[in-house]
């Protein structure tokens, strides 16, 4: 083989293997930058994975670097990186010194919805800033915080591999054989759904039998009665461990929404709840970086389905809870109501059993933070009701998925040979994506219904105000300083009646503080950094605080010709705000 023999042949290979190179990298980086446009579009009617998902938050962080900070707050089971982006007008105040939301959605795997709307709320805030005039405000003033994908390693699975999970890939012997996750449903026919199998049996001895007009449709036979089916349909798959059941010991088994640490159960009270509170990372991150966020004023943790939202109580007794709190939920939740038509209803009514372990009892009685279980996604409203009689039979929904989603929510029964069964059909609905999630084709809708209520909710955070210093020279060089804190926001500085509960540094949500800094000059009189207790909102349920200002003063001595003073007050969940520096002056 003849090799480069001139200097031109290896430079034409040079070029030539520049060109490749950046051939590839420029149909790699295209494929990244399709999900979001030049000024920010985002198709919004497609779920996305976690990669998709980091891809586009990258995305956003590019077109919009003054008003995002995105970064990993930990690690997944598997390893992976659980992102979180800041969304805040980065430049005017820290993130930290606004009040902010925590928004999530996916802990439980194939509510996938729920993170569509976290990512969507994130898109609507960055696209509108500088045009809306209420988002604007909203990011000069206040912080979100936005995670996505809560648990990536099962959201993943549940998207890609129609896998059905409940949280955490974490294995569980669920059939308790001694062999974790190891009887999960198979794809059998290969065609990318989990679905159903049939097969015929003597009558009397199935659980359903097929429609006398429409052989794709199977009818459960009711248990009373005096019904017999002559089919059986169960969940696609083999069985894997040969116990004689299938599907029984599928991937994970843990609710990481029952992992949380505040009224935690075990297993065999809350099952799901994992061997100790938070032995999950991803549940273990959210509290962790919840506990290093304190002027975070509310928690909205997305679920699906149901079209409703859960509050508090979540895990407690009803009559246990502060009635005064349950009144500002109550007056919280309406606007959800008002704005989607949709029910707010308490997680927890029952005073003995209860549902443990929750992010949001967690958070109301260690933090005092009011937080949501948004359950988005009503069930079937995408359905047409053909023949104007109220009701979506099968068949009008054979009709709707074949005329309006080109037929692509439903597999046609096909043959198969069955190791255990030998000849089944399988077919069927691909349930998590039409019935569990909204279609794809009507995603955006529904994320856009939750947008103002979300925004509603951060609107209510306290929010600390500072009034001019009233200078007053007393003679000898000394000054009498006097400024005013005030509260301008609904939610009191402690944000609930359990946020005032504790003392001193065991108080659950932390005092005011009012803080004067003295250039050239030093304090005679007062301490330079005051505790002034918490502030009332404009809510009529805060009763533990009633004032919604104070005033302050301290006497200063000027020392040097350009002394001069700064004032900050600072509230955990109302914010910080600063007086300009000001000159002492004769
Ligand atoms: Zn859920």
């Amino acid at each position: 083989m003849k090799r480069f023999t001139s200097a031109f042949a290896k430079w034409h290979y040079i070029v030539i293997m520049i060109g490749a190179v950046c051939i590839f990298f420029t149909a790699f980086s295209s494929k990244q930058e399709r999900l979001v446009t030049s000024d920010g579009t985002v198709n919004w009617n497609r779920y996305y994975s976690n990669a998709e998902t980091n891809q586009i938050m990258r995305h956003f962080t590019r077109l919009y670097p003054n008003l995002t900070k995105m970064y990993s707050i930990g690690r997944s089971y598997l390893g992976v990186d659980l992102m979180l982006m800041e969304v805040t007008n980065m430049k005017n105040k820290p993130p930290e010194e606004k009040p902010a939301l925590y928004l999530d959605g996916g802990i439980h795997s194939g509510e996938l919805t729920a993170s569509a709307v976290a990512l969507y709320v994130m898109g609507y805030l960055l696209n509108n800033y500088g045009k809306d005039p209420e988002v604007t405000h909203l990011l000069d003033t206040r912080t979100f915080y936005i995670r996505p994908k809560f648990n990536p390693d099962g959201s993943d699975i549940a998207l890609l591999e129609d896998q059905s999970l409940r949280s955490s890939v974490h294995p569980v012997d669920n059939d308790f054989d001694g062999v974790p996750d190891d009887d999960p449903p198979e794809d059998l026919d290969g065609d990318g759904w989990i679905t159903q199998m049939r097969y015929k049996v003597p009558m009397g001895e199935g659980t359903h039998v097929m429609d006398a007009s429409d052989s794709i449709i199977m009818i459960r036979i009711s248990r009373q009665g005096d019904e017999q089916g002559d089919y059986i349909v169960i969940g696609e798959g083999i069985d894997n461990d040969g116990d004689g059941r299938i599907n029984e010991d599928g991937i994970g088994g843990l609710d990481m929404n029952r992992n949380f640490p505040r009224n935690w159960e075990l297993e065999h009270i809350q099952s799901g709840a994992g061997d100790f509170p938070l032995s999950e990372p991803e549940t273990y991150t959210a509290v962790k970086f919840i506990n290093e966020h304190p002027n975070i004023t509310g928690i909205v943790h997305g679920h699906t389905s149901g079209g409703f939202v859960y509050r508090l109580p979540s895990a407690s007794d009803p009559s246990k809870f502060n009635q005064d709190d349950i009144a500002l939920i109550i007056e919280l939740g309406n606007y959800y109501t008002e704005t989607t038509g949709r029910r707010v209803q308490p997680s927890s009514t029952d005073p003995v059993s209860h549902r443990y372990g929750t992010l949001i009892s967690w958070g109301y009685w260690d933090r005092g933070i009011v937080g949501w279980v948004p359950e988005y996604v009503p069930r079937d409203t995408w359905w047409k009701d053909y023949d104007g009689d109220g009701e979506i039979s099968e068949s009008e929904r054979h009709r709707f998925n074949d005329e309006e989603l080109g037929g692509k929510y439903f597999s046609d029964w096909t043959p198969f040979n069955h190791p255990e069964f030998g000849e089944v059909e399988i077919g069927g609905w691909h349930s998590k994506f039409l019935g569990q999630n909204t279609p794809a084709e009507f995603l955006e809708n529904e994320c856009k219904q939750q947008v103002p209520w979300i925004l509603y909710l951060i609107k209510q955070s306290p929010m600390l105000e500072i009034s001019e210093p009233e200078i007053t020279s007393i003679g000898d060089d000394q000054f009498n300083v006097e400024i005013t804190i005030s509260n301008t926001g609904y939610l009191p500085t402690n944000l609930t009646e359990r946020g005032f509960e504790g003392r001193g540094r065991n108080q659950i949500v932390k005092d005011v503080q009012a803080i004067i800094d003295i250039s050239g000059g030093s304090l005679v009189e007062g301490n330079a950094k005051l505790r002034i207790g918490h502030l009332a909102g404009s809510n009529p349920f805060s009763k533990a605080v009633t004032e919604k200002s104070k005033t302050v003063s301290w006497v200063v001595r000027r020392e040097s010709t350009d002394a001069a003073i700064q004032i900050t007050a600072a509230s955990d969940k109302g914010g910080t705000v600063r007086t300009k520096r000001i000159a002492l002056e004769k």
